[in-house]
């Protein structure tokens, strides 16, 4: 089913859409994402790259490979350093939204985990949801 989507930033200099598939939605306890989220884990939702549009500003972006070793691309405003999106440079047909920022985040529905091995304590997750140990492939 084709959905619009739309979001941004904190301060409100990027902005971004997407119309297409919209894809299955995770959390992710790797470290990275742990880090740049300041908070326990990441939730990401997969969707098509050529449906996504940055539509104002220009984010930032930083590239480290994660606990996988493939490299990531991280995508964020630079004025307020809000996490939008990552890009993994093996599949440039997929864009991974930051599901917090989304306008409408209850479109998202998490049903996986990833990274379970490097979950914090204190971030329980439904554990009758599909869970990896590491990456989800
Ligand atoms: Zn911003
Ligand atoms: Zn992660």
């Amino acid at each position: 089913m084709t959905q619009r989507l739309t979001g941004g930033c904190l301060c409100g200099a990027v902005r971004y859409t997407y119309e297409g598939e919209v894809g299955a939605a995770g959390y992710c306890h790797c470290a990275d994402c742990r880090r740049v989220s300041g908070s326990a884990f990441g939730v990401s939702v997969r969707v098509a790259a050529e449906g996504f549009a940055i539509t104002s500003g220009a984010p930032k972006s930083f590239v480290k490979p994660g606990d996988s070793g493939r490299p990531v691309a991280r995508f964020f405003c630079g004025d307020c350093g809000a996490p939008l999106y990552t890009l993994p440079p093996l599949h440039p047909e997929v864009v991974f939204i930051k599901a917090g920022s989304l306008d409408d985040p209850s479109v998202v529905k998490p049903n996986r985990q990833a990274w379970t091995r490097s979950r914090v304590e204190w971030a329980e997750i439904d554990s009758s949801i599909t869970s990896y140990e590491t990456s989800r492939v």
